[in-house]
């Protein structure tokens, strides 16, 4: 039996999951929040309790410690050498990387070199890859890859239709992300549906603050919603998706507080989807409250929402010629019902008829009628499973 940590380093968070391999048993659970900030929080939660201590966290290595340190203090490990593994997720991997690998050579750096292609993200993984490094040298170490799964993309749907040079020069293409949860619940909706994964035709629709969409044919990703970044798509909790990328020099020549690109794509990124068009929140159930309260501007926030998902479904119906089935996860796919009844009621004809009795709250698995030919799956997402997995079998 062996411990193995998955580790979601974010620029000022680091959240975590520590496991007993292969058993898959869930050990504890943690995030550390605002690391290099006054009052970072650390939250560790294990055997039914919760445990949460505020203080200075000045960096990842730091950071990286605190949660080693508190898992001896709550007896969850008895020494640091019990751990033999680590993951770590990583947003993009380029075109490097097209399946998960041990941290060795010049991997490292490699993930720091593709940065460009996720600012905000790979310098926070490469910042926890090293801080894992420098505190527990001798683990396996392991980069598990938001955009491995969609490598499996023809050329002709990773392409942009721009002029060929802004690829080979500049490796402008379709990446995708939320790669691992995409590859875990068709995994799952192959074993609900009782066929071998590499037989059935997916729509895979992760939900959540982000929001991305799959189409999966015999289980390989044929098409993803998010792009060169993750700012594409349908619109999200503060994302905008897709817009006419013309708004973006029309704004900076009209408003003056946008004085260049990386100004608007800020406020497509920060301030827009859910957040931008309701003005109230980015979280969905402020947004259902909002519905309820019969609020003009939540009311065509949520209709906004429901409205892009529905159409990148149906393009997917057709990047398939067809499906078997329509699987819901994350944050408001696994828990947002109304969302799931009002996504589905526009798209009756292609034949996917839901079981009110079924699509209520805290139920997972099919959520349809017998009758109905498309099945709509609610599958909650593990992606800290898929990286605690992949340590396992990479291990030497
Ligand atoms: P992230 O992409 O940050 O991992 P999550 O997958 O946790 O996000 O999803 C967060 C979203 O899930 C928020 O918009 C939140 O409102 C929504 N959500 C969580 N629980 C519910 C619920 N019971 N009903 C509706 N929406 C929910």
């Amino acid at each position: 039996m062996s411990k193995t940590i998955a580790i979601n380093a974010g620029s000022s968070s680091l959240k975590w999951q520590l496991y007993n391999m292969p058993e898959e048993q869930v050990l504890a659970a943690g995030l550390i929040e605002r690391i290099g900030l006054k009052d970072s929080v650390s939250t560790v939660k294990f055997d039914g309790r919760k445990e949460e201590q505020v203080l200075d966290i000045k960096d990842h290595v730091q950071a990286v410690k605190i949660l080693l340190d508190d898992l001896i203090r709550f007896e969850i490990i008895a020494a640091y050498d019990e751990i033999t593994g680590v993951g770590h997720r990583v947003v993009a991997g380029g075109e490097i990387f097209k399946e998960s690998v041990l941290i060795e050579g010049d991997v490292l750096a490699q993930i720091e070199e593709l940065s460009a292609l996720a600012p905000l993200h790979n310098p926070a993984n490469a910042a926890g890859i090293r801080a894992f490094k420098e505190l527990l040298p001798e683990i396996t170490s392991v980069a598990v890859f938001d955009t491995a799964f969609h490598t499996t993309m023809n050329d002709y749907t990773y392409l942009y239709p721009i002029p060929r040079k802004y690829y080979t020069e500049h490796q402008v293409r379709k990446y995708g992300a939320h790669g691992t949860s995409h590859q875990y619940v068709a995994s799952e909706a192959a074993k609900l549906l009782g066929k071998p994964l590499d037989q059935v035709k997916l729509i895979t629709a992760h939900i959540g603050n982000g929001v991305s969409i799959t189409a999966n044919y015999h289980g390989e990703s044929k098409d993803t919603s998010m792009g060169f970044t993750p700012l594409a798509g349908p619109m999200m909790g503060t994302r905008s998706g897709d817009i006419d990328p013309a708004i973006i020099p029309y704004l900076i020549e009209h408003d003056p507080e946008l004085t260049d690109a990386a100004a608007v794509i800020n406020v497509l990124n920060k301030q827009s989807g859910l957040a931008g068009v309701s003005g109230i929140s980015s979280d969905m159930r402020d947004i259902l409250a909002g519905v309820e309260n019969g609020d003009a501007d939540a009311i065509v926030a949520y209709k906004m929402f429901v409205d892009r998902i529905q159409k990148y479904i149906g393009q997917y119906f057709a990047v398939l010629n067809g499906a078997d089935a329509l699987v819901f996860t994350a944050g408001i796919g696994e828990n947002a019902v109304a969302l799931r009844r009002d996504v589905i009621a526009g798209l009756s004809w292609f034949g996917m008829e839901i079981d009110p009795e079924k699509n209520v709250f805290g139920y997972t698995g099919d959520i349809t009628t017998v009758d109905s030919k498309v099945k709509v799956l609610v599958i909650p997402t593990d992606e800290e499973l898929v990286i605690a997995r992949d340590v396992e079998r990479l291990k030497k």
